[in-house]
C-alpha cells in the first residue's frame, strides 16, 4: 500500500498507484474505463467489489465489500468517503 493511500473506495478503485495492474483487470471485467460509473452502477459495482476482495488490500473494507459482493438485494450505493 503506497504511502499516501487514503484507504477510500474511490482511491483504491480509481487512483491508487499500487493497483494499476489490478485496475486493468477490473476495467476489462466491467467493460468500462469510467471507474466512478462502475461504482455507481449496481451490476458493475459487483465487479468492483469482487475485484477489491481479490486485491487483498482492503482490510478495512472487507466486511462492507463482502456484503456488497454477495447481497445484491440489499445493495446500496457506495458512499463517497
Ligand atoms: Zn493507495
Amino acid at each position: 500500500m503506497h504511502m499516501r493511500c487514503r484507504q477510500t473506495l474511490i482511491h483504491l478503485v480509481a487512483y491508487c498507484p499500487d493497483l494499476i495492474d489490478q485496475r486493468a483487470q477490473l476495467i476489462r471485467a466491467a467493460g468500462s474505463t469510467n471507474l466512478r460509473a462502475i461504482l455507481a452502477n449496481k451490476d458493475k459495482a459487483v465487479f468492483a467489489a469482487e475485484w477489491l476482495l481479490s486485491t487483498r488490500v482492503l482490510a478495512y473494507f472487507n466486511t462492507a465489500m463482502e456484503v456488497a459482493a454477495t447481497d445484491g438485494q440489499q445493495w446500496a450505493p457506495f458512499q463517497e468517503l
